[in-house]
């Protein structure tokens, strides 16, 4: 699961291409090193998300959909983080979300 950061007054460029970046990330083909990542590439990167990574955000925090919520309270069960779990599930029971 993703740490969020959000309210950030100005993004980041991403280190490769210049866009606005969503992401502080490990980058694969920089053999491991950090950088900036924009939405797209991080997405083409780690398909299936990278828990290391920091998400950037100029917004407040979205509204999850149903199933995006879902997947993260799975995520976050699987990875051991109960207290992001918890967090995510709310008052709602978990045998909802899992
Ligand atoms: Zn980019």
């Amino acid at each position: 699961m993703s740490k969020t950061i959000y309210n950030m007054k100005h993004l980041p460029n991403c280190d490769l291409c210049g866009n606005p970046s969503g992401w502080d990330s490990p980058i694969k083909i920089a053999g491991g090193s950090w950088g900036y990542l924009c939405d797209s590439e991080f997405n083409a990167m780690y398909p299936n998300g990278n828990s290391l990574a920091t998400r950037f955000s100029t917004d407040e925090e979205p509204e999850l959909s149903d199933s995006d919520r879902s997947a993260q309270i799975r995520e976050a069960i699987f990875d051991g983080d109960l207290d992001l779990a918890e967090e995510l599930i709310g008052d709602g029971d978990i045998f909802e979300w899992i």
